[in-house]
């Protein structure tokens, strides 16, 4: 055939796709990451200076997924000699002895974490620059922080070169035809072939799936994100003062609706954003209307940060691609045990891309699993999948 062969192929250079293919050459695996844009680029979900990281979950599972993500975003800092983590805690608000701080501290507690629960009033008077209406309280989690989003990103694809991984960029993937023992995907510049094809390909992933006979329910959706101009000289949302924040909902789901984040990549300014979004089509990401969104966190900000202005002074965007579940996509196609598909992170997959590489890479080798991967089986679909 005279196209390369490699024992694994990644699709996407995101910071799942570049996980795992930092976790497969770590393993020995001779891997080529392809990636359609090039890169850096802010055309995905990876882009951008900060993702909140914890061990705050509401689900067992993530919270033992988070436990060796912290380890290994320490050894991916300490091997590419970056700083990734910045420790500031995450603060957990919702309605005082509700569902959702309460799925959160059993969570916590089941895996024996150190957190703090503030009932009303102590949470009011800890963090002046909140204001929530009486029952509200709050759960912290002192090991919560910002990870430097674009840091990781780079620092997981130098390592990757540096242990003898490819990585082309700006090639993108037109066809993947399955095939044992191996699978060809053909590129805008050429042809290769490889045992296993893992596709980290986040909002696109329907568009290269469905030729291959699956339809996953995968939503893309638009993120307006939104940084907000602190109204006081003395900067009392900085990361020394001020944790990440992740709210709830007066509902009391167990789903989070607003996350924030201190002034840190925007000196004097506040991440502030709805967990939520138009349907978009990643291609034409730009063209949704995303009015609803801005009016709701307009209105979340008015009513609960009193000491920042009232419109946001910087927007950016960025792409969710949410299931039904919000629980990723991790798991053998169906029809072709040497493809794997990891998608849908829902819009809480960066913290978790370490657990990921290192998921996706036990399945590429057969190994034994080191996590609950039944809450990411495709099979979970099966119904929904067919309707799509
Ligand atoms: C605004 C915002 C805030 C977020 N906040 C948090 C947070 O605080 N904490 C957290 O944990 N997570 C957060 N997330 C979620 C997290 O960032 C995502 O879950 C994660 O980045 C998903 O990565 P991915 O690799 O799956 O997708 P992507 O980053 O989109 O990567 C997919 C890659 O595949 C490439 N690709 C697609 N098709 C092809 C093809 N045919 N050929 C070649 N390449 C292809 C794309 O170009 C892209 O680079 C946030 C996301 C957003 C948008």
């Amino acid at each position: 055939m005279g196209s390369e062969v490699f024992d694994v192929i990644v699709i996407g250079a995101g910071i799942e796709g570049s996980s795992s293919a930092y976790h497969l050459a770590k393993s020995g695996q001779k891997t080529l990451l392809l990636e359609q844009f090039p890169l850096p680029h802010s055309r995905g979900s990876s882009h951008g200076q900060s993702r909140i990281t914890r061990y705050a979950y509401t689900q067992d599972y993530y919270t033992h997924m988070m436990l060796d993500s912290y380890p290994l975003w320490d050894t991916l800092e300490k091997e590419a000699g970056v700083n990734i983590y910045k420790k500031c805690g995450l603060l957990n608000i919702g309605l005082e002895n509700g569902n959702f701080l309460g799925s959160v501290a059993g969570s916590m507690s089941r895996h024996g974490m150190d957190f703090q629960s503030f009932q009303s009033s102590e949470f009011q008077r800890r963090y002046p620059m909140l204001r929530y209406p009486p029952r509200s309280g709050a759960i912290l989690d002192p090991m919560g922080g910002i990870l430097r989003a674009d840091k990781a990103l780079a620092a997981f694809q130098t390592m990757f070169k540096q242990l003898g991984g490819v990585l082309r960029e700006g090639e993108t993937v037109k066809v993947i035809r399955p095939g044992q023992p191996l699978v060809t995907v053909t590129t805008t510049k050429g042809e290769y072939r490889a045992k296993k094809v893992v596709m980290a390909t986040g909002p696109w992933t329907s568009k290269l799936l469905e030729p291959l006979g699956l339809r996953l329910p995968l939503k893309p959706i638009r993120i307006t994100v939104c940084y907000w101009r602190e109204n006081r000289e003395t900067t009392p949302h900085s990361s020394d003062r001020f944790p990440c924040i992740i709210d709830g909902g007066q509902d009391d789901g167990e789903e989070f609706h607003v996350y924030g984040l201190p002034s840190e990549e925007y000196p004097g300014y506040v991440k502030v954003c709805l967990h939520d979004g138009p349907d978009i089509d990643p291609d034409a990401r730009d063209e949704a209307d995303d009015t609803w969104v801005r009016e709701k966190v307009t209105d979340y900000v008015r009513q609960h940060f009193p000491w920042l202005q009232g419109s946001p002074g910087i927007v950016e965007a960025c792409i969710y691609t949410n299931t039904p579940d919000n629980d990723p996509v991790i798991d053998y196609h169906p029809q072709h045990s040497n493809i794997i598909i990891a998608a849908g992170f829902s819009g809480h997959g960066f913290k978790l891309a370490p657990a990921v590489g290192k998921a996706v890479t036990e399945l590429a080798l057969n190994k034994p699993l080191s996590y609950n991967m039944a809450p990411f089986a495709v099979s979970r679909f099966n119904a929904a999948s067919s309707k799509l």
